[in-house]
C-alpha cells in the first residue's frame, strides 16, 4: 500500500472514537520499531519527522525507509507527516519528498521560536493548504504555544509561562474557519520534551477542560495534543539504574489523553517516551557488557524497548485492531475530495 493522507486516518478514527498515536522518527530501528508494534496490533500508523530528523537522515534516506515500511507491510495505512514545519517551504518541500501529511506551525514566526500574531497564522496556513489540498495532503495547523523546545523548535516557554498562551476557543473556531485546515494542535499547558512537570500534573496545569470547549466549538474539527508523551517512572529509572542522571519528572498520564480521546483528539504526539525506551535499553546492555561492540547487540534491544512503548500507546489511544478496516483513499481521491 503507498503511504496515505493523514486525514484518512483521522476520520476513521472520529467515526470510531479513538486517537492515533504519531510517533518520531530519525534512523531505521525507529521507523522499524513502530511498524513492529503496529503489525503486532493491527494499527493505522502515523510516522512523523521533525526538521531536525530531515536533516538527521537526510531526506532521501527517510523517503526510502518510509517507501520500505510500506513495501513490507502493505495491509498498514502508513502516513509520513511533517512534524511542526516552521515555513510553507518547509512544508513545501516535504510534500515534494513525498510526505502525505504537512503541520504548518505557524502559531510561531519561522525561526521556531518567537510566537506569531494570530494573522500571520492564517496567512501562512492558508498558503499551505491552498498548496497542499490540491495534491490531496493533509494539514495540521497550530494554535496557541505549548512550553519547551524540542529539536531547537519552540518559544522556550516554562510550564508557568506556556498557560498564558492556551488555545482560546473562540479564536480556534475562526481560525479554523479561515484556514480549513484538517486538524489542530491545541496548547492545553503541556510541553516538549523529558520536563513537562514538576509532580503529576492537576487540572491547574494541564488544562484538559480547554480540548472540552474546543470540541464543543469545533465538533468536526480533528484535535492533536502535542508533547503528550507519559514519561513513565520505570523508563526514567532503568536509565537512572545503568548510570544515568534524570531527575524527577512528569509526563502527560495516559488517562488524561483517553478522556481528550472523547473529546476530538485524534492525534497524539509521542517522542520522549521512545527516546527514553531507547536509551535504558542501550545503557543497560553498555553497563552489563561493557566489552560489547558490535551495535547490532545494543540497537536491536533498543529497537525491541521502543516497539514495547509504542505498542502500549496504540493499545491505549483506541488505535489497535483497526488497520486492516480502514477503507483506503489516495492523495489523488483527496484531491478530488477536496475539490469536489
Ligand atoms: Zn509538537
Amino acid at each position: 500500500m503507498p503511504l496515505v493522507p493523514m486525514r484518512i486516518l483521522l476520520d476513521h478514527a472520529a467515526e470510531h472514537d479513538y486517537g492515533v498515536g504519531a510517533f518520531n522518527v530519525n534512523n531505521m530501528e525507529q521507523i522499524q520499531a513502530i511498524m513492529m508494534a503496529a503489525v503486532e496490533t493491527n494499527s493505522p500508523v502515523i510516522v512523523q519527522a521533525s526538521r531536525g530528523a530531515r536533516s538527521y537522515s537526510n531526506d532521501n534516506y527517510l523517503r526510502h525507509l518510509m517507501i520500505a515500511a510500506a513495501e513490507l507491510n502493505p495491509q498498514i495505512p502508513i502516513v509520513m507527516h511533517q512534524d511542526h514545519g516552521n515555513s510553507p517551504a518547509t512544508c513545501f518541500s516535504a510534500i515534494e519528498q513525498g510526505f502525505t501529511s504537512v503541520m504548518m506551525d505557524g502559531s510561531l514566526e519561522e525561526d521556531g521560536k518567537t510566537p506569531a500574531s494570530y494573522e500571520y497564522n492564517v496567512d501562512v496556513t492558508q498558503q499551505v493548504v491552498k498548496k497542499a489540498h490540491a495534491l490531496g495532503v493533509t494539514v495540521e495547523a497550530e494554535l496557541g504555544c505549548l512550553g519547551g523546545i524540542e529539536d531547537g523548535h519552540g518559544a522556550g516557554l516554562s510550564g508557568e509561562e506556556a498557560l498564558a498562551h492556551l488555545t482560546d476557543p473562540d479564536e480556534a473556531g475562526e481560525f479554523v474557519a479561515a484556514t480549513d485546515c484538517d486538524a489542530l494542535a491545541v496548547a492545553i499547558g503541556t510541553s516538549h520534551g523529558a520536563y513537562k512537570f514538576k509532580k503529576k500534573p492537576t487540572g491547574d496545569v494541564l488544562k484538559m477542560g480547554v480540548i472540552e470547549k474546543i470540541h464543543e466549538k469545533l465538533p468536526n474539527c480533528h484535535l492533536v495534543m502535542h508533547g503528550s508523551s507519559s514519561v513513565p517512572k520505570e523508563l526514567i529509572d532503568i536509565i537512572n539504574e545503568y548510570g544515568g542522571e534524570m531527575p524527577e519528572t512528569y509526563g502527560v498520564p495516559v488517562e488524561q489523553i483517553q478522556r481528550g480521546i472523547k473529546h476530538g483528539v485524534r492525534k497524539i504526539n509521542v517522542d520522549t517516551d521512545n527516546r527514553l525506551a531507547i536509551t535504558g535499553a542501550i545503557r543497560k546492555v553498555f553497563s552489563e557488557h561493557p566489552d560489547a561492540f558490535d551495535p547490532r547487540k545494543y540497537l536491536k534491544p533498543a529497537r525491541e524497548a521502543m516497539a514495547e512503548v509504542v505498542k502500549a500507546r496504540m493499545i491505549a489511544f483506541g488505535q489497535a485492531g483497526w488497520a486492516d478496516k480502514i477503507e483506503i483513499h489516495t492523495l489523488e481521491d483527496m484531491a478530488r475530495r477536496y475539490h469536489g
